[in-house]
């Protein structure tokens, strides 16, 4: 059968990338319209007379274009918002976050995300989870089919609601290829450990019993990262917030990199606010460390190459 996928993934020139995307958003809209008899105005769905953006969106220069993401309002605070839309027309509105806890520093309340435009984003999605999950759930479903997704980071900002990791679960258990992976505060929460038992999807813990967040400061990294380590815990330090921008070899991106695919803990060095990391005296061996653990894994490549053992596995793939 004619394979529109295999074409445009042989044609992946800019223009053709603006193609496919067309495409892929062209077929939500067909199947949208089609299987739920919903009218789809570009990224957003009608529902009652009310327009919700869709679930899931492209990432961005961080996360990689090949990463999708979903989002929910962040915070445990009720977050308002007044914004004009192209028409004129002044929106007002508020809505709960949806995290046990407010971060200091949290990224989602501060840069873009602090944007009229991007709480009223976040707020409408947030209600459409709310207010009509299984509309949402089909609308992930469809999404993921029509535009071929292959890596999903379900949360870039905000937590689990009620229901929520159960809808994700019940969507998720059904694409054993796409892999997915979430940050989680919430705790002994049934659901979501069931969602993290799918082999293709991987929840992070944010909370480290005894420390507190998974991000921080150099020296709270380090201490938490040999704390995890000696405990056998998988955990694993991400990249951002050292890169070096002269280096462009060293930018960390969601899409070429699957730490938080595989481990059980991810550390954060804290970015996105007044801290520097590169200017704290323990920077170079924070680097040194996060080297080490890639040199790793490199070392265990060669070692297998060597024995054939990854020969093998590539012959019987
Ligand atoms: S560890 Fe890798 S996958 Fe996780 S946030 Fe950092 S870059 Fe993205």
């Amino acid at each position: 059968m004619f394979d529109i996928y295999a074409l445009l993934s042989l044609c992946k020139c800019q223009t053709f990338i603006e193609w496919e995307k067309k495409i892929m958003l062209a077929l939500t809209k067909k199947m949208i319209e089609t299987k739920l008899n919903l009218k789809v105005f570009g990224n957003w769905v009608m529902i009652d007379e009310t327009l919700y953006p869709l679930p899931l969106v492209q990432g961005n220069s961080k996360l990689g274009e090949s990463v999708y993401h979903g989002s929910t309002l962040p915070t445990n605070e009720t977050i308002t918002c007044e914004y004009t839309d192209k028409s004129g027309t002044i929106h007002k509105l508020s809505e709960s976050g949806t995290c046990p806890f407010t971060c200091k520093g949290c990224y989602g309340t501060t840069n873009n995300y602090n944007y009229e435009s991007t709480k009223y984003y976040l707020i409408m999605r947030t209600r459409l989870l709310k207010n009509y999950p299984d509309i949402y759930f089909q609308l992930v479903r469809i999404q993921l089919e029509s535009e071929n997704i292959e890596k999903l980071r379900i949360h870039a900002t905000g937590d689990f609601i009620k229901n929520e990791a159960m809808g994700y679960y019940n969507v998720l258990k059904d694409f054993p290829k796409i892999k997915a992976w979430t940050y989680t505060k919430v705790e002994n929460d049934s659901d979501i450990e069931l969602l993290d038992s799918l082999p293709n999807v991987n929840v992070v813990k944010s909370v480290i019993k005894g420390f507190g967040f998974n991000y921080g400061h150099c020296d709270y990294i380090m201490k938490v990262y040999e704390y995890l380590k000696s405990n056998n815990e998988s955990v694993f330090i991400c990249r951002c917030g050292t890169e070096d921008k002269n280096q462009p070899e060293t930018i960390q991106h969601c899409s070429n990199c699957d730490g938080c695919s595989n481990h059980k803990y991810v550390l954060f060095i804290e970015h996105s606010t007044k801290y520097n990391a590169k200017k704290d005296k323990l920077f170079p061996e924070i680097v040194k460390l996060i080297h080490s653990e890639r040199n790793l894994g490199k070392k265990m490549y060669k070692k297998l190459k060597s024995a054939g053992i990854i020969k093998m596995v590539l012959s019987n793939v």
